[in-house]
């Protein structure tokens, strides 16, 4: 058996339902898990959504950023450090592997958990990067605000779409919902939430061709994608809500990725191509990406460390 004093039995790298759960249940494995859950991402993407009503056990629903802080506390209940910072680095390849902080200090295990989830997707227009914070926002929840009685945009047909343009109309006067279908990829309950909402406009077919306004925003310009018509809307704020990429650009190159830039896992399990290499959430799932699944996933992906770890005869030093 080998006793760890400074390499980790396994380090976590980042949080959500997927780090979160991986650090719970590695934690009751006695395994003593470091987990780095990012810096202003810590929580992931649920610290920037509202009401979540269908994660199991909360009958009366609850807010995201609850339960992240519910998931962990409970983790670290079990003796999971935490390290609220990101990972800028890692060395994959190694039987033992490396990974850098930001602050450039380095740590290591023997096994690593890749929880990095999903970052925003861009509409990749003109003035998108230059109007972000002064009119172009990518969460709804932490801008709102801002936009109390004027008129805004929600870009996308999606459920986070919905629940932006939703949770939008507290604030300003009219929310416009530029979609590029016909039909919504929304859930049911979520289309019928949005579209039977006064203050709620559908602008379908349509997509965002520019951002007008030279210091904030003033406004868009829209193209009909079946007449090819174009026109303007005069707006103040547009919130970009259509989907998400995998975070996966620190380790693309070590492990296996799809053309998307998901982590490919080998079926029904979280194994990367690389030995001691675990991937869970939604770096690797572009299917199913809700809170439930993701946590299930970091579960499994504890449950395969675990077993890798014993296979090898590894056990923490406060554990054994
Ligand atoms: P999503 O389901 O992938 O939807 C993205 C939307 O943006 C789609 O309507 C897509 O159009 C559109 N889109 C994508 N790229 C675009 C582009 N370049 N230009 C214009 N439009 C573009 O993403 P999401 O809404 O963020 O949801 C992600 C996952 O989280 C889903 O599984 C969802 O159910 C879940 N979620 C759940 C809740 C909740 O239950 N409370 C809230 C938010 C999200 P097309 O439809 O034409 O592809």
């Amino acid at each position: 058996m080998i006793i760890l004093s400074k390499i980790y039995p396994v380090i976590i790298v980042g949080s959500g339902p997927a780090g979160y759960t991986a650090a719970l249940y590695t934690s009751r494995a006695q395994l003593a898990p470091l987990c780095f859950e990012g810096s202003v991402t810590a929580g992931g993407a649920l610290m920037n959504t509202t009401e979540v009503e269908n994660y199991p056990g909360f009958k009366d629903g609850i807010m995201g950023p609850n339960l992240m802080e519910e998931m962990r506390a409970q983790a670290e209940r079990f003796g999971t450090k935490f390290i609220t910072d990101d990972i800028v680095k890692m060395d994959l390849t190694s039987e033992i592997k490396t990974v850098t902080d930001g602050a450039g200090n380095e740590h290591q295990a023997h096994a690593i958990i890749l929880a990095t989830g999903s970052g925003y997707k861009k509409l990749n227009i003109e003035k998108e990067d230059s109007l972000s914070g002064r009119g172009v926002s990518y969460c709804a929840t932490c801008d709102g605000f801002f936009f109390k009685e004027q008129v805004i945009a929600v870009v996308g047909g999606g459920d986070s779409a919905m629940e932006e343009a939703t949770f939008l109309t507290r604030f300003a006067s009219k929310v416009y919902v530029i979609h590029r279908r016909e039909e919504l990829r929304a859930s049911k309950i979520m289309q019928q939430r949005a579209l039977n909402d006064p203050k709620i406009e559908f602008v379908f077919n349509s997509e965002v061709k520019s951002i007008l306004g030279e210091d904030k925003v003033s406004g868009i310009r829209v193209k009909n994608l079946v007449s090819g018509k174009e026109s303007d809307i005069a707006l103040t704020g547009l919130f970009v809500a259509i989907g998400h990429d995998p975070r996966s650009e620190l380790v693309k190159d070590q492990v296996t990725v799809d053309e998307n830039g998901y982590i490919v896992a080998k079926a029904d399990s979280t194994l990367t191509n690389l030995e001691g290499v675990f991937a869970c959430g939604d770096v690797v799932d572009h299917v199913y990406r809700q809170a439930v699944t993701a946590a299930g996933s970091g579960c499994k992906a504890a449950l395969d460390a675990e077993r890798w770890l014993s296979s090898k005869g590894i056990f923490s030093a406060e554990g054994s």
